[in-house]
């Protein structure tokens, strides 16, 4: 099968891209994926219960219908969504090559322009309860669910001891009644100006030397997290009803590292303000490529440029 465009991935940037491109008749090929990278076709938010956030749903809505919607979107104007993994690609010549997971002594597929909308995975630490109280307690995102009911006036702890763990911990100052950072070592490795915020602030603690070994419950909301001193062994118990993990995120960029500029963390680099790649027909949208904000909203908002910016990259190499 050859294609104008392809789509790898189906989060919010995917569906917007694969929006964009159908309605400007470019018949893009999505592959949804099938359990990619740990997700279901729809991506992260199929994880999640309510989304609060996105513009438009004033009442709020759930991960999964959300996603469906978008996907009906992608449908009606015509987007061809295959329910495949991409396992492996070749970037080298134009047209680009793309091979199905099981599928790699076939024929590839070709495509004359790639958009890589992957994403990313919060890292977790696998503790004993927190398959149960995942998302019932515990979350890998602040700005995400630090506002829901179950956090306000509570005690809430975050595990990590960099930027991102002093933003959300301080983000989550607003919600909980107080917030408990749990810190591996006995310092900081965030910026002075973000430690230096954390720790003058009243509604947050420390506790240093400190990981989380243990997530407890009544079976249906997390009310405690059993701690270990890494120093002493020691082992401690914390009551609180939230844990937000800060401890990283893998973007799903192993199908293309190798071939294409990726940064020190594995997120694909795209030329500032755009999605293009260091590969030309090849662009990047949503948290593939964005470390910084990770949010549905932002996702879409690559997923359309990218889409914006294929569709003039193909009308200027074939249409002339
Ligand atoms: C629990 C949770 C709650 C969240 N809540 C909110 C919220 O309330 N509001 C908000 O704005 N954001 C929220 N986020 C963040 C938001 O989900 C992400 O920022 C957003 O989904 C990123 O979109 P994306 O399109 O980049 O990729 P993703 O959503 O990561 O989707 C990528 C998709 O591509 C597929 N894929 C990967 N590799 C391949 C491949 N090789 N072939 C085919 N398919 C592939 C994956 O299976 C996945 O389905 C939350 C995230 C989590 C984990």
């Amino acid at each position: 099968m050859h294609s104008k465009v392809v789509i790898i991935g189906s989060g919010p940037a995917g569906h917007t891209a694969a929006l964009y491109l159908s309605r400007a008749t470019l018949e893009p090929v999505m592959f949804e994926g099938f359990l990619a990278n740990g997700f279901a076709a729809g991506g992260q938010l199929t994880t999640t219960t309510e989304v609060e956030n996105y513009p438009g749903f004033p009442e709020g809505i759930k991960g999964v219908e959300i996603m469906e919607k978008f996907r009906q979107q992608s449908l009606r104007f015509g987007t061809n969504i295959i329910t495949e993994t991409i396992s492996k690609v070749d970037l080298s010549a134009r047209p680009f090559k793309l091979w199905r997971e099981g599928k790699e002594a076939k024929d590839p597929d070709t495509a004359d322009s790639i958009i890589i909308a992957t994403g990313a995975a919060a890292k977790r630490l696998n503790l004993p309860g927190e398959e149960t109280y995942w998302q019932l307690g515990i979350s890998a995102c602040a700005v995400c669910d630090g506002a829901v009911p179950i956090f306000r006036n509570k005690p809430l702890a975050v595990v990590g001891g960099g930027d991102s763990a002093a933003e959300e911990a301080l983000f989550l100052t607003k919600y909980g009644s107080h917030v408990f950072v749990l810190v591996r070592r006995d310092k900081l490795r965030a910026s002075k100006v973000m430690a230096k915020r954390l720790l003058s602030n009243s509604k947050v603690t420390v506790l240093w030397n400190t990981v989380p070994v243990e997530c407890k419950g009544n079976g249906k909301l997390l009310n405690s997290i059993v701690t270990r001193n890494t120093k002493t062994d020691e082992i401690g118990e914390l009551a609180v009803n939230g844990l937000f993990y800060a401890i990283g995120h893998a973007p799903a960029t192993e199908l293309v590292k190798g071939q294409i500029d990726l940064d020190e963390d594995g997120y694909v680099i795209t030329k500032p303000d755009t999605t293009y790649t260091n590969i030309e027909g090849v662009f990047a949208a949503g948290d593939v490529k964005d470390k910084k904000y990770r949010q549905a909203i932002t996702s879409a908002g690559s997923g359309c440029m990218a889409a914006l910016e294929c569709e003039r990259w193909l009308s200027e190499k074939f249409d002339e």
